[in-house]
């Protein structure tokens, strides 16, 4: 039997960032795929759907174009099969700089098989087993498909064959409203796909707070029909799908499955070790390391639903990676939280979210703009959105924000950077704002916290000589 000191299960971003740290201190490791290689972000996730994010985009703005005076935006037209030929040669370009950087290891590092647990430090591949000291799983996440829906497969269509799609029906319906959902939901709309979005619940895009959750679903709804009470059945019918909800029936030519995504553990035999596993069947481990408790396992990146984003994933890759190959084991800080859903306009999650500060009951002040009538967002012709910022009463902390405006991904890496650098809402407001920009209305949700919190703001917004440096709270906890 093979004995190697770490074993890698899953060449994704989670386990390529492990390899990294892995390398720096063994050259006795192993990395086990049975997969194509490139890494779900690259090849069925983040990037190529930016890229048809982009196009779609670009596409629906000859809406405005007229009332700038830019004629003749009537006539462009789009070609599907060229939109879908362009998202692949950019995913291709990106999964190549993946495996590129791959070139240099994987001759005598990778194993392109399927691995299984036989013991906690024994693994099948099918025609060898070997034996690992440390083994990392990050296997990712697959595609949710609900119990009896593989009767419909031929309109079914997920995220890890949506892009294979030569073109478009006339017809979608878009089942699940998160963050996949309404990304590629609003995109299939923008370049011409007759779209119907089904959710359950108001919570689209990822949003929590019920204020702006009813805002984005009113304005969403405005470029496509939002059903939020879900699926009750599919039915096949005269060579469509028949989608039942409470209130009507769709008949359309395709649904894009957009229902969450599950760990990959299914035939890892994680669960047959005798480890205790939470209500979701994740073996239950240490959030500051990575180690399933009572082993020299690791888990890293969207296996455990944490937090399924990439650069999460790559953090908890390289956190395992760094305590699979040391001596001591580390705990490791977590970064903010930054949550990007690329709708548009951007919805994003930073700090706490509303949900979570209610749930553990945080006496909290909200502060809030408006998006419509907005200096800058006038002169983009962008007139929607909202920002909500949750401040402590008490301390005048930044706790989270809720975000749906105009280049809401920038406005939440300035809070997502103002929280994690502790700064308060008066020196938040401290801080240089130009003019005119979309961040002036993040200003006045600020200034509108600033109102609300005990902590009382200084004589004006520039702090006063002696005001206390910035990372200390102004009353000077
Ligand atoms: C449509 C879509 C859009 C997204 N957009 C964004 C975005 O804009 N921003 C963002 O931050 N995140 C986004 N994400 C999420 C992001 O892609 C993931 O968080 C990230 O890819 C997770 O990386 P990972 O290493 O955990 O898993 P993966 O990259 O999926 O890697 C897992 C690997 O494990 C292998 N594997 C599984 N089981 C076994 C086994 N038993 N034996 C051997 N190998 C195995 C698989 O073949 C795979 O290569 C998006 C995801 C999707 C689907």
């Amino acid at each position: 039997m093979k004995r190697y000191d770490i074993a890698i299960i899953g060449a994704g971003t989670a386990g390529l960032s492990a390899r990294r740290e892995v390398a720096k201190r063994t050259n006795n490791y192993v990395v086990i795929d049975d997969g194509i290689l490139g890494t779900t972000c690259a090849r069925v996730g983040c990037m190529p759907s930016k890229a048809l994010i982009e196009t779609a985009n670009l596409f629906h703005k000859r809406h405005t174009l007229k009332k700038l005076g830019v004629g003749g935006a009537h006539a462009l037209d789009l070609d599907r099969v060229k939109v879908m030929s362009h998202v692949r040669q950019l995913r291709d370009r990106f999964v190549r700089s993946v495996t590129k950087e791959m070139d240099d290891w994987t001759e005598t590092h990778l194993i392109k098989k399927r691995a299984k647990f036989t013991t906690k430090n024994t693994l099948d591949l099918g025609d060898e087993v070997i034996h690992a000291d440390k083994i990392i799983v990050a296997t990712g996440s697959k595609p949710v498909w609900p119990k009896g829906w593989e009767a419909y497969s031929d309109y079914l269509v997920d995220t890890d064959s949506f892009f294979e799609l030569e073109t478009f029906p006339s017809k979608v319906a878009v089942i699940g409203l998160g963050v996949i959902g309404l990304e590629l939901g609003q995109s299939l709309a923008r370049i011409g796909v007759d779209v119907v979005g089904i959710g359950l619940g108001n919570a689209i895009g990822g949003l929590t707070d019920p204020e702006i959750q009813t805002y984005a679903i009113q304005k969403f709804g405005e470029e496509f029909p939002i059903v939020t009470t879900g699926v009750k059945e599919l039915r096949s019918k005269d060579g469509k799908l028949e989608i039942i909800t409470s209130e009507t029936s769709y008949l359309v030519d395709k649904a894009l499955l957009a229902l969450g995504r599950k760990p990959s553990l299914a035939g890892l035999g994680l669960d047959e070790l005798g480890l205790e596993l939470d209500d979701k069947g994740i073996p239950l481990y240490d959030p500051g390391t990575y180690l399933i408790e009572g082993t020299s396992i690791f888990i890293a990146g969207d296996v455990n639903p944490e937090r399924p984003i990439l650069h999460e994933a790559a953090d908890e890759g390289r956190i395992a990676g760094y305590n699979a190959a040391s001596d001591k084991m580390q705990c490791f800080r977590r970064r903010t939280k930054l949550a990007i859903t690329f709708a548009d306009p951007n919805i994003a999650i930073v700090g706490k979210s509303y949900d979570e500060l209610h749930r553990e009951k945080v006496d909290f002040v909200t502060g809030k703009v408006s998006y419509e009538g907005q200096g800058r967002a006038i002169l983009k012709m962008q007139e929607i959105g909202m920002i909500h910022v949750y401040v402590d009463r008490n301390k005048g902390s930044l706790l989270g924000a809720e975000i749906f405006c105009p280049d809401g991904e920038h406005m939440a890496h300035l809070l997502a950077w103002a929280i994690a650098g502790k700064i308060d809402v008066h020196h938040a407001l401290s801080m240089p704002f130009y003019h005119p920009v979309i961040e002036e209305g993040l200003r006045t949700a600020l200034r509108h916290a600033a109102s609300l919190v005990e902590v009382k703001a200084p004589v004006l917004e520039t702090m006063r000589c002696q005001d206390p440096p910035v990372g200390v709270f102004a009353n000077g906890k």
